[in-house]
């Protein structure tokens, strides 16, 4: 019960705060593409960052939103499609310093939704098109593709520039060529063994 009026509170309150300046309306988390797609729906809004917990867990912090933006409609071969663009900023660990970087994630998508299997496979889909799966009710949820299309932008080893880094790049390749930790190399030991014996 408390925990539930609080939930309320802080929801009505971000929506006062960023409705009236910011114009931010929420994305709904699930959509009927074939539906949207008749309508021509063209949603601009946001996502809540923390409704998205693999990415959250990804990343050290995220923004509170993702600037989404997603067109639906049908292409010329009568396709249901429906594209756009997905923009916030995460802070991730420098893989060189350890020290927090801020990177903007930024991706562009077009799916076309399929029903099982089946109609994947036996339908012509447009190299551009990324097939995803709708549910018994023909919906998708654009909340679990938008995660993962954010989640394949993050980069493999996050790196500041090198002008930022804290770590410079002549420090990274002393380090390399540093000579005792040539010499404390048990195989190197057993080669020189081996070599007396012979
Ligand atoms: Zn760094």
């Amino acid at each position: 019960m408390c925990v539930k009026s609080q939930f309320c509170f802080d929801r009505k309150g971000a929506t006062l705060y960023h409705a009236r300046p910011m114009q931010k309306v929420k994305l709904p988390h699930s959509v009927e593409p074939t539906k949207s797609a008749m309508k021509r729906s063209d949603y601009r809004g946001v996502i809540v960052s923390k409704d998205m917990e693999r990415l959250s867990e990804a990343v050290v912090r995220c923004n509170d939103y993702v600037d989404a933006e997603v067109q639906f409609e049908k292409d010329a071969q009568g396709l249901t499609v429906f594209h756009g663009h997905l923009a916030t900023q995460v802070t991730l660990i420098c893989q060189r310093c350890n020290g927090e970087l801020d990177y903007p994630v930024e991706a562009e998508f077009c799916f076309t939704p399929v029903q099982g299997e089946e109609q994947e496979s036996d339908d012509i889909i447009p190299e551009a098109y990324e097939p995803v799966e709708v549910n018994d009710h023909g919906e998708v949820s654009l909340l679990q593709i938008f995660e993962d299309e954010l989640l394949l932008s993050l980069p493999i080893v996050p790196l500041h520039a090198e002008s930022e880094c804290t770590v410079k790049q002549d420090d990274m390749s002393f380090g390399k060529i540093e000579p005792e930790q040539e010499r404390q190399n048990p195989f190197a030991v057993l080669k020189e063994l081996k070599r007396d014996q012979e």
